[in-house]
């Protein structure tokens, strides 16, 4: 086996709200079970189906904020009225570990990340149209008209923002989605600058004397 002491790799997937970020977490994780999620707080209220510490941990403001003060999130923002963040000791244990690590998390949560680790890799989600994304949100049955509406707004702003990631992806079809982002994690997963080249070297040229 040769050794590179590799640490994990963060992949950061963003996206509109309603593109389907976690039907291609869930199936991505499903194929790839080495990969872990990074479970977010939120002060936003859970969805029927959601389990706190499943999905989120689900926090009220004064704890949330509590955590904040404390500085125990990787990075934070406020979504359409609600808090969002990620707890930054799993976070690293797991990098540290040579875990490689998934997180679904808005735009300016992204730039936090890569501004803080430069190795994080940056995924955009899209959707095939934007009738599609307002269609998908209505069928889920959780938000407002109202909260759609906000949603679609936030969608566009995030489009734009999008230019400042790594990677894209269509999310049109789940199955082929899925096969795209682990050809990025392959991808990534091969770079050079993310071993430690010499040890590699060195373990290939155990036992042998030239
Ligand atoms: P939702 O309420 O639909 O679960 O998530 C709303 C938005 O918050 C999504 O764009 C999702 O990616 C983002 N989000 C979820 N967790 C986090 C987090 O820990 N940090 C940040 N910055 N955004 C998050």
């Amino acid at each position: 086996m040769i050794e590179c002491d590799k640490k994990g790799t963060l992949f950061v997937l963003s996206g509109p709200s309603g593109v389907g970020k976690n039907t291609l977490i869930d199936q991505f994780l499903k194929r790839n079970p080495d990969v872990h999620y990074s479970i977010s707080a939120t002060t936003r209220r859970p969805r029927k189906h959601e389990k706190d510490g499943s999905n989120y941990y689900f926090l009220t403001e004064e704890k949330f904020k509590a955590m904040l003060e404390r500085g125990e999130f990787l990075e934070w923002a406020e979504f359409c009225n609600n808090l969002y963040g990620t707890p930054l000791k799993p976070i690293e244990k797991m990098l540290n570990s040579g875990i490689d690590v998934v997180m679904d998390i808005e735009i300016q949560g992204a730039k936090q990340v890569k501004d803080k680790l430069k190795e994080a890799v940056l995924v955009f989600l899209i959707p095939p149209s934007l009738a599609e994304l307002k269609s998908r949100i209505q069928n889920r049955q959780t938000e407002t008209e109202q909260e759609i509406n906000a949603r679609l707004r936030q969608a566009l702003v995030e489009m734009d923002v999008g230019r400042m990631y790594d990677y894209y992806l269509v999310h049109d079809n789940t199955e082929n989605t899925v096969l795209e982002l682990e050809a990025i994690r392959q991808a990534e997963t091969q770079k050079i600058r993310r071993i430690n080249w010499d040890k590699v070297i060195d373990s290939l040229k155990e036992g042998f004397n030239a």
